[in-house]
């Protein structure tokens, strides 16, 4: 481009104006570089930086001239300015897989209150998976088939994995079957603490593919109940806490998140367990919550899927790693479009408008709504239509044969 000729024709105070700024700025610079290689220090090989001080040049670190803010407080405002689209409801009515309803399902009162949210985003039907069985499940479903939203709600049931031994099986079946009896259309959600936590009576822990629990499973396939699991938690809640772990804040915050491996197996070790849990029964439905912990690795997420075809994921609680890389993730959520639910988990309205802003939008680089989940920023993965009607309703339909068939989009 040609430079406009004005430029060459500014009074000639401004010039002189101009002649000692440039004079002033080279000055200072001149100065700044005296400075600087005067408090630079060189980087380790291998090691990089030391603590307090970042790489500026290559090999050379500097300290800030100014007290550091904390990673709590430091909360840049970008400056990118790019097209904004905001979605407040879903662009097709949705199923949440991954709902916890909790204490809304206990008065009709608060059931309508929480409908009147579901409808503001367009969820239209909430699978409760607060692991509710016996009598909890039978009045939570007499609750809501005696309001006017009996179609928004549906319940899954609870397993008890205490005291797995003799005889527990025959019990656990029995109950299951009288939860489905009830009104249960599914079973979950099963805890993180099945695998980690929960122990036999002989003090052992109860590993995931233990073939005591067998029968519950095959019981499962023949009821056609889809089994909703969650297994394990963020792989960097298993890793040594050091200013490389990119989940330093949240352990920070809530240090129970953190698995220490003397406490406690390793991820791999319940992944391991939870896949053999998935091969061993091919005729169940498993549907793997938080997208199996997997969704910063999908290409093995889509190892898994190729290879069990009885196994679907579910999206809650990972948005921040489907929304860094907008297109991988479109990528995969097209080619696994069969098998991959929606899900929210803990319920917070004012949340779900992120998932259908990721989901349905191209937009760059926007804010997610947990800052001690992700240091970094989202964008839109840009679904086809037919791909987001299935995420958010068709597939939860397929492997569900007890939900509300009628009313959905054709
Ligand atoms: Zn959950």
């Amino acid at each position: 481009m040609r430079l406009p000729s004005m430029q060459f024709t500014a009074p000639r105070s401004a010039r002189r104006a101009g002649l000692r700024a440039l004079l002033l700025s080279s000055l200072l610079a001149g100065r700044a570089l005296a400075q600087s290689d005067a408090g630079e220090t060189a980087a380790r090989p291998g090691a990089g930086c030391p603590a307090g001080s970042t790489e500026v040049r290559p090999g050379a670190c500097r300290a800030p001239q100014l007290p550091p803010p904390s990673i709590v407080d430091y909360r840049p405002r970008s400056t990118l300015i790019t097209a904004r689209h905001d979605v407040r409801r879903a662009k097709y009515p949705v199923i949440d897989f991954h709902g916890h309803p909790e204490d809304r399902l206990r008065s009709a009162d608060a059931l309508a209150a929480m409908v009147r949210s579901l409808d503001s985003i367009n969820v239209r039907l909430m699978l409760s998976a607060d692991n509710m069985s016996g009598q909890a499940l039978a009045s939570t479903v007499a609750l809501v088939n005696g309001t006017p939203y009996k179609d928004r709600v549906r319940v899954l049931a609870g397993i008890n994995f205490r005291d797995v031994g003799p005889g527990w099986a025959e019990k656990a079946v029995a109950q299951l079957e009288a939860d489905v009896a009830a009104g249960a259309v599914g079973v979950g959600e099963i805890s993180k603490g099945f695998g980690l936590s929960i122990r036999k009576p002989d003090g052992s822990r109860l590993h995931i593919d233990d073939p005591a629990l067998d029968p519950i499973w095959d019981a499962c396939a023949r009821l056609r109940l889809p089994v909703f699991i969650h297994t394990a938690d963020p792989e960097e809640f298993f890793r040594p806490l050091d200013y490389a772990n990119e989940r330093w804040l949240e352990q920070a915050l809530f240090p129970y998140r953190h698995y220490a491996p003397e406490r406690y197996p390793s991820f791999e070790d319940l992944l391991t367990e939870r896949d053999n849990l998935f091969r061993r029964h091919p005729k169940t439905t498993f549907v793997t919550a938080h997208m199996g912990w997997q969704a910063n690795d999908l290409a093995r997420l889509g190892t898994l899927l190729d290879e069990l075809p009885n196994v679907y994921t579910e999206i809650g609680a990972v948005l921040y790693d489907i929304g860094r890389q907008p297109r991988g993730a479109h990528d995969f959520f097209v080619k696994y479009q069969d098998r991959v639910l929606f899900g929210k988990d803990s319920f917070q309205p004012s949340e779900y408008p992120y998932y259908w802003r990721v989901l349905e939008t191209r937009d760059e680089y926007f804010d997610y709504y947990r800052g001690y989940h992700a240091f970094w920023k989202l964008y839109g993965i840009d679904l086809p239509d037919t791909v987001l009607q299935k995420v958010y309703f068709r597939n939860a339909l397929r492997i569900t044969p007890r939900l509300p068939k009628t009313g959905w989009p054709e």
